[in-house]
């Protein structure tokens, strides 16, 4: 068992199981976590009889660093796992903070047709805690601290929905990681029962949605999950969970030339989103070496921003990270697979 799938409360558990004072789930949890132990012996607060027990119960391996590139601000990490198959890991580097950006599952089943990470096809999906020590592994190699999480690397995070919520929950509380909801987005092409789930949650992550296109018959051409949840069904999950968790949404809208990027775009665009609390995302097109598209125009961009703030959207152009990097979901392992 890997130690970082355990919350305090799975731990609490495990030593009860042991005929152990449940207590000690919370030195092991500020071990982890505070002290970032990665070696049972270095628990000082533990005799020798628990931390034989822990070593034979649990793993504390790192995922293990395979290769790792840099540009200004931006850093990419290749990591593999303990069974050998390898993710990736972003961390962007802000004015406000650092943020990060991870993988949720090995390979991708959404096949959205701009994207990397759909050529790699899903393997599995990663556990809590590899997506935890993605986090633990680029602070301690980069000896930064991370503010910001975004799930928005390789892999659809509501395809894995059970472990996105155990993720969150080390991720978030104070018993774990510490992070807080409202600095972890999950980005997802849009799962609609998986979205109205979440919104029932008692306390939600910020939402992201890549949506891409204004409607159907541009969505169905680029993301296949559209034919199974129409961009109607979408936008009112959205909905759902921006009004009952009082949140706003964030719509992430990459430019491809020619595709989605006109003007009669952006007006159906305000149309559809027009009664939702949201931000948009305009976002430079990637390009990848295998790729059809095209980045849209810099004043193509332009004209379509201006568009979605003549009618009062909050609209920014995301800064484009790491584009001489391929840090764009899925694009290092694609190429180091070639
Ligand atoms: N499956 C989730 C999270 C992973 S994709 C989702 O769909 O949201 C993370 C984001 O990167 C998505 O918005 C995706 O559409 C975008 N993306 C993928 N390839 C890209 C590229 N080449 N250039 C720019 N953005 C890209």
């Amino acid at each position: 068992m890997n130690i970082y799938d355990f919350t305090e409360e799975k731990l609490r558990q495990y030593f009860i199981s042991k005929g152990e004072n449940p207590a000690k789930a919370k030195i092991m949890i500020n071990n982890l976590y505070k002290k970032r132990i990665t070696d049972f012996n270095d628990i000082s607060e533990f005799g020798n009889k628990i931390k034989m027990m822990l070593k034979s119960d649990f793993s504390i391996e790192p995922l293990n660093l395979v290769s790792k590139t840099s540009c200004p601000d931006t850093h990419k990490f290749l990591f593999e796992l303990c069974d050998g198959h390898t993710i990736e890991s972003v961390l962007m580097k802000h004015d406000y903070g650092n943020g990060i950006c991870i993988s949720s599952q090995v390979g991708c089943n959404m096949n959205c047709a701009f994207c990397e990470s759909g050529k790699l096809k899903k393997v599995r999906n990663l556990t809590p805690g590899e997506m935890i020590q993605q986090i633990l592994e680029v602070e301690k190699i980069t000896n930064e601290s991370i503010s910001n999480i975004a799930i928005m690397g390789i892999g659809e995070p509501f395809d894995n929905y059970e472990n996105i919520i155990g993720f969150t929950e080390i991720a978030a509380n104070q018993s774990g990681l510490g992070f807080g909801y409202n600095k972890i987005t999950i980005s997802t092409c849009g799962i609609v029962p998986k979205i109205i789930e979440y919104s029932k949650r008692e306390t939600v992550c910020n939402l992201a949605i890549s949506l891409h296109a204004p409607n159907n018959s541009i969505r169905n051409e680029i993301m296949p999950i559209n034919k199974k949840y129409p961009i109607e069904q979408l936008i009112d999950a959205v909905q759902q969970y921006t009004e009952s968790n009082n949140k706003k949404a964030t719509f992430a809208y990459i430019m491809l030339k020619g595709v989605n990027d006109s003007d009669e775009c952006a007006y159906k665009l305000c149309n559809l989103i027009k009664d939702i609390r949201c931000y948009v995302n305009l976002i430079p097109y990637n390009k990848t070496s295998s790729s059809c598209f095209d980045k849209s125009d810099k004043d193509r961009i332009s004209s379509f921003y201006d568009i979605l703030k003549k009618h009062n959207i909050n609209v920014i152009v995301r800064r484009e990270f790491g584009s001489e990097l391929q840090a764009a979901c899925g694009q290092l392992k694609a190429s180091k697979k070639d």
